[in-house]
């Protein structure tokens, strides 16, 4: 893996990238457009590249590149036009961030995105610099998954290693004959088995990381999914202040253990014990955090263009108790959503992504609600998306 300070004129890249200039994004779903919006905002241009055409993030960029990311030539070329290259999909291939690496700087790091961007490697990062996580083991045959599941014991997860996400490649397993059906499903791909732990509440930390070094995250906030999906999340998490604490402290020490320019989200479990454990990390802005763009000082689409621009990074403060409740697809079954009724409420903040088909379980926007309380916030924010139906 290249890292820019082995490259030649490495030094320059530590410069301001000032507005003005343009900012390239891998990837164009609905991170990428709320990046794009961000930074647009600011005075910067976006351009996107991803396979497909009329995307979200295409929607509000300056220029959308349309390629598959196996396509070295159009990422080469689009590296030439920007000044700095970020993420909003990380299941990007790695030959693909070499080309970028090798024309513009990446952020974060081709190496950053390597340890997230597949579990097992994750995991064994988390491990290895003694971050408290899930107990695990890895798999690479139907032996070694029989070998993990022996020695994690049952109940537990059995996970694909690589592009899961929503729960997707997931599979829970109380007996250890199960495990060759999940073998079959995964047909082949490298498994991770973990423990089944006993959850009271999920929670996220966002953080950002500035060329400088300067770390900035939210306080957690808690997080509710359905069928695997985030669902609703809170800010703050009403959970006891040591373990926000813990939390914050851990998430910042990945951020450094990661050398990490960009933004970051550690997804933790709070186990029924009271126990913290890194669930997993996403390498840009995240789902959770959709709520800072109406409920905090600085959003943290704001922040991932602050961070990979060299720009000081934003007040992390949050304005006000907030809540946000994604939108499915499953939504539009019997038709256009009532928007006039959600937006009735004059605290509520709808964002629509621009995508065009609302299949089941797809991601069309987000409600935010802001409230005196967390429970208010929520309670709005749930009353809004219900109202959507009326
Ligand atoms: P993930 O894609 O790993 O974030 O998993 C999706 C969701 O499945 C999590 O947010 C949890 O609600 C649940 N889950 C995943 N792994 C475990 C586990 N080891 N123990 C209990 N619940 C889990």
């Amino acid at each position: 893996m290249i890292s820019s300070s082995s490259r030649p004129g490495a030094a320059s890249h530590a410069q301001v990238i000032t507005p003005g200039a343009t900012l390239g994004v891998l990837g164009s779903g609905q991170l990428g457009r709320m990046f794009t919006i961000a930074a647009r905002r600011m005075g910067y241009r976006v351009h996107t590249f991803s396979p497909d055409q009329d995307t979200p993030t295409g929607q509000v960029a300056d220029r959308e590149v349309t390629a598959p990311y196996e396509d070295l030539d159009a990422l080469r070329a689009f590296a030439r036009e920007v000044a700095v290259v970020t993420f909003e999909f990380e299941n990007v291939p790695s030959d693909a961030v070499h080309a970028l690496d090798y024309i513009v700087p990446v952020r974060p790091s081709g190496a950053a995105l390597y340890t997230a961007q597949q579990r097992g490697r994750e995991k064994a990062f988390l491990l290895e610099r003694g971050f408290p996580t899930v107990p695990f083991a890895r798999a690479s045959t139907f032996e070694e998954l029989l070998d993990g599941v022996a020695r994690i014991g049952t109940p537990a997860v059995i996970k694909s290693a690589a592009f899961g996400y929503d729960g997707k490649g997931q599979h829970k397993i109380t007996r250890l004959a199960e495990a060759e059906h999940v073998w079959n499903e995964l047909e082949g791909r490298e498994a991770l088995v973990e423990k089944f732990v006993s959850l009271q509440a999920e929670i996220s930390v966002i953080a950002a990381r500035g060329l400088d070094g300067a770390i900035a995250e939210y306080p957690p906030f808690e997080n509710r999914h359905s069928n695997h999906i985030l669902d609703v999340t809170t800010a703050p998490a009403l959970i006891p202040a040591p373990l926000a604490a813990r939390a914050r402290e851990i998430a910042r020490a990945i951020l450094e253990a990661l050398d990490y320019v960009g933004v970051l989200c550690v997804e933790f479990f709070v186990t029924t014990d009271g126990e913290l454990l890194v669930n997993e990390l996403a390498p840009r802005p995240h789902n959770s955090g959709h709520l800072t763009f109406d409920a905090a000082i600085t959003s943290q689409f704001e922040q991932q263009v602050r961070s990979i621009c060299g720009l000081p990074l934003g007040s992390t403060e949050l304005l006000k108790p907030a809540a946000m409740a994604n939108l499915l697809g499953d939504l539009w079954a019997d038709g256009e959503p009532n928007w006039a009724a959600a937006c009735r409420h004059p605290d509520v903040k709808l964002h629509l992504y621009g995508k065009t088909q609302p299949r089941p379980g797809r991601k069309m926007g987000h409600l935010t609600a802001t409230g005196r309380t967390v429970q208010e916030a929520q309670d709005t924010v749930v009353a809004a998306r219900d109202a959507l139906l009326s």
